[in-house]
């Protein structure tokens, strides 16, 4: 059966078909600049990469030709192949603690939730509704970023703030990279053999979270009520004291807009460094002795350390902690200073085996108190199972 998965942007559609329940690809590529000039569209399939100039006014328009592409690579002989379609979705607030068939009552959800995650939501509703026109007779499912995080206790997500914040207006902890997250969770449950274990999962890439799995569900998770809590990111600050956002306006001039700009493009790796947000220029900055690279990498190791030892005690006992995403599949040396923080844990890292880059590799010592493991993450495969799994029963 044809899967397709799909995650759109606000100016970009990624894609990847899925023959299911084999989880084959047969193709996959990124439709970009949609809505602006110069719109491209990249595909891969068997092997090779092919870049093409494209009008792309919208996202109906990269609909077309993804069918095209399709029909004239002949991955399908006619658009009843497609049996479904699966989004990626956001924020599903605390409506979607599981991956749905989207119908109408849905959309309007999605849009309604749309106020908590307005850079997001609106553009994952075009990809929607661009299929849903383009290839109406596919079932269409929606799999949400913060689903996985629903089954949080109220004490990892409330905020201690006005109470009816909460009640009136949603303020709570969401978490982000849910999908992730549950598919590093199944990975492990698949590899220890417990359908119950209790687990640290690291996301990190340009945007980072760490989640809390306890008996096999989320505990807890460090991105909050927005994308832009917990760790150090790329270019977000995570966890700051929010009286720091009215000082800076007085101090600066600078409008809410602009703070929370900074806050959230110009900070991170990029604050700290003064150089860049990617954790290979922090890398070669160190190597260099650039005093604000090796301070902007010691603060984000340092935060993440902060966050593991929070949830080891949280879980009181933990079967296995991973890493994944850009930084945590590829970072020898962040995967070493973060696992060398936690040695008064008993956790001891295996120099020679952690020396991998996008494997999955058990990463630490046999006598290690906890296995760690780099696992690559797969968010697509995710959601081509879940669509799989509602037309399958
Ligand atoms: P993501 O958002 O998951 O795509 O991750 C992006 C981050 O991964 C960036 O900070 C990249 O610098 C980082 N990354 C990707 N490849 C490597 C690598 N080989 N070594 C270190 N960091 C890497």
């Amino acid at each position: 059966m044809k899967i397709l998965s799909v995650n759109a942007g606000s100016s970009s559609l990624k894609f990847q078909m899925y023959e299911m329940p084999e989880e084959k690809v047969l193709i996959s590529g990124v439709f970009e600049r949609i809505g602006l000039d110069n719109s491209l569209y990249t595909i891969k399939i068997n092997g090779e990469k092919i870049k093409k100039e494209a009008n792309l006014s919208n996202h109906k328009d990269a609909v077309r030709i993804l069918i095209e592409e399709l029909l004239n690579n002949k991955v399908i002989k006619s658009l009843d192949e497609i049996k479904g379609v699966g989004h990626r979705v956001v924020h599903g607030g605390d409506r979607y603690a599981k991956s749905t068939i989207i119908d109408e009552d849905v959309i309007k959800t999605i849009d309604e939730l749309s106020s908590l995650a307005p850079l997001h939501n609106p553009a994952n509703l075009m990809g929607i509704l661009a299929f849903k026109e383009e290839v109406p007779d596919a079932t269409s499912v929606a799999v949400f970023d913060t689903a996985f995080h629903q089954t949080m206790p109220k004490e990892s997500y409330l905020y201690a703030v006005p109470y009816e914040w909460f009640t009136k207006y949603g303020v709570r902890r969401y978490g982000f990279h849910g999908i992730s997250h549950d598919y590093l969770t199944q990975t492990l449950k698949n590899v220890l053999k417990n359908d119950k274990p209790n687990l640290i999962t690291c996301h990190l890439g340009n945007g980072g979270s760490i989640t809390a799995v306890k008996e096999g569900l989320c505990f807890d998770t460090s991105l909050g009520f927005s994308p832009n809590a917990g760790l150090v990111m790329g270019t977000r600050c995570g966890d700051i004291d929010s009286a720091i956002i009215p000082y800076i306006m007085n101090k600066t001039d600078k409008s809410l807009e602009d703070v929370m700009n900074d806050l959230s493009k110009k900070s991170g790796y990029l604050g700290i460094s003064g150089i860049s947000s990617d954790s290979r220029d922090i890398e070669d900055g160190i190597k260099n002795n650039n005093e604000r690279c090796i301070l902007a990498q010691n603060l984000f190791v340092r935060r993440a350390i902060e966050y593991i030892a929070k949830y080891y005690v949280e879980l009181g006992h933990v079967d296995a902690i991973c890493f994944a995403g850009g930084i945590g599949e590829n970072s020898i040396s962040t995967r070493e200073e973060i696992l060398d923080g936690l040695k008064c844990l008993g956790i001891k890292v295996d120099e020679k085996a952690n020396d991998v880059r996008g494997e999955f590799t058990l990463i630490t010592k046999k006598d290690s108190s906890v296995p760690c493991y780099v696992i690559p993450t797969d968010e697509e495969v995710m959601i081509a199972r879940d669509t799989y799994h509602f037309i399958e029963g």
